[in-house]
């Protein structure tokens, strides 16, 4: 029914069958989707695409899975926003927000990857979702593994934020909590997975997971009237996202659904933990480790699975790579809400303060068209704004003390 052939080395190019691995045996390189494009071609037009459903399964044919999706049938499809004021505030005129921070079920683009892990995990028979999450990406598995009725193991690092905890412990699943950063968990993680035959969708289910991402891309560039952007600025952990966007577009102009892409692709990522954008700004190909500061946790990834690629797509479009402080996340949460009435998490405080200083730098110029990508819910990450806010003024239900009140208030 799909239109995967198998499994790719994205190095040596050595072909695999559709299995639940991961790593090329022979170079260690990383496993791709191998898909059948001729096949494609000859059932995905424009008009097959818009009669389909309003959701990400409408790139049905575009995603890694033989039989029709099996959970998370109602995400993707986030609105386009036409942000006028924002880029008024930033001094640009064609600025879009691709707001995942409504996704459902989880709001945060994470359900886009999950929608597709679970649903191949179920092809491939597992009885048992697990992740290494730096937070959305446990909300997600959980509840899409309550969707499926299957069990679900979920590893993040300790000292994640509330609402990222209880939005994942709701869901009825084992949550386990390791001292140490996201680095340290996955690690872990790799090590259970040699004892547990449980779909971990960022590692053994990562090929499949990652194409997920592609459907953000898609949606870009649908939503512009089947054109890709000047600049898109995407948030950056493990880089998985930033290439498949790439990828997507560049899908789309393969299928003949674009014309040539041109766009300019700016990996986003917060000072305390820049592993990606350092290296971009070093001119160097490879990642140095960190260790991660940030309240920006959801992208807390100091070593970065796709670190390389993330750079090389950045370079590759004619990007860069640019990164904030934690001060600078907050007052651009504070600007995204205050200018579009748009409540990011931290991840989106990234994205927003990052393009206003590509835009100081002459790097993305004032007519052309810039996506800003907005990946989480600000509902999740309330600790970033704990100090910056009085709490509401308390008044008796009397109109004269309200209007004493008002009278002596500052308005805003
Ligand atoms: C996971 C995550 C990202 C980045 O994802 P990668 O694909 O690992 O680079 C961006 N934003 C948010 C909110 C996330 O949760
Ligand atoms: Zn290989």
């Amino acid at each position: 029914m799909g239109y995967v052939k198998g499994l790719i080395c994205k190095e040596c190019k050595r072909e695999y069958a559709k299995e639940p691995i991961h790593v090329c045996e022979y170079c260690f390189g990383p496993l791709e989707i191998n898909y059948d494009y001729e096949g494609i071609k000859k059932v995905v037009t424009k008009k097959s695409i818009e009669s389909g459903p309003p959701s990400m399964w409408r790139y049905q044919a575009l995603l890694p899975i033989d039989e029709d999706p099996k959970v998370g049938l109602n995400t993707g499809f986030t609105p386009l926003v036409r942000a006028k004021n924002l880029g008024k505030a930033l001094g640009i005129n064609n600025l879009y927000i691709k707001n995942d921070s409504v996704n459902h079920p989880t709001f945060s683009f994470k359900d886009r990857v999950v929608a597709v892990a679970v649903s191949k995990a179920i092809e491939f028979g597992f009885d048992t979702i697990s992740c290494a999450s730096t937070g959305n990406l446990a909300n997600s598995v959980a509840a899409h593994a309550a969707e499926a009725g299957l069990k679900s193991v979920i590893f993040i690092p300790d000292g994640l934020e509330a609402g990222k905890i209880l939005g994942t412990l709701i869901y009825g699943t084992q949550l386990i909590a390791v001292k140490g950063s996201y680095d340290d968990v996955n690690r872990l993680c790799s090590e259970i997975a040699v004892n547990h035959k449980w779909a971990f969708v960022n590692i053994n289910i990562r090929p499949y997971y990652g194409d997920g991402s592609k459907s953000y891309g898609y949606e870009i560039a649908e939503q512009l009237g089947w054109k890709t952007p000047d600049n898109v600025v995407v948030p950056v952990a493990g880089s998985s996202l930033i290439t498949k966007i790439w990828k997507a577009f560049h899908e789309f102009e393969m299928l003949g659904l674009v014309d040539k892409v041109q766009s300019k692709i700016f990996a986003a990522q917060a000072t305390g933990c820049s592993p990606v954008t350092t290296a971009i700004k070093n001119g160097s190909e490879n990642i140095t480790p960190v260790k991660p500061n940030t309240i920006a946790k959801s992208i807390a990834i100091g070593n970065p699975a796709d670190g390389y690629y993330g750079i090389k797509t950045a370079n590759t479009s004619g990007g860069y790579g640019e990164d904030v402080s934690d001060e600078e996340v907050v007052e651009s949460m504070k600007l995204l809400a205050e200018t579009e009435g748009i409540f990011t998490e931290t991840a989106g405080g990234v994205t927003v303060g990052v393009t206003k200083k590509l835009i100081e730098q002459g790097r993305i110029k004032p007519d052309e068209t810039t996506v800003i990508c907005i990946t989480g819910n600000g509902l999740k990450t309330q600790e970033a704004l704990a100090d910056s806010f009085d709490a509401p003024a308390v008044i008796d239900p009397n109109i004269n003390k309200f209007e004493d009140y008002f009278a002596n208030s500052v308005t805003v």
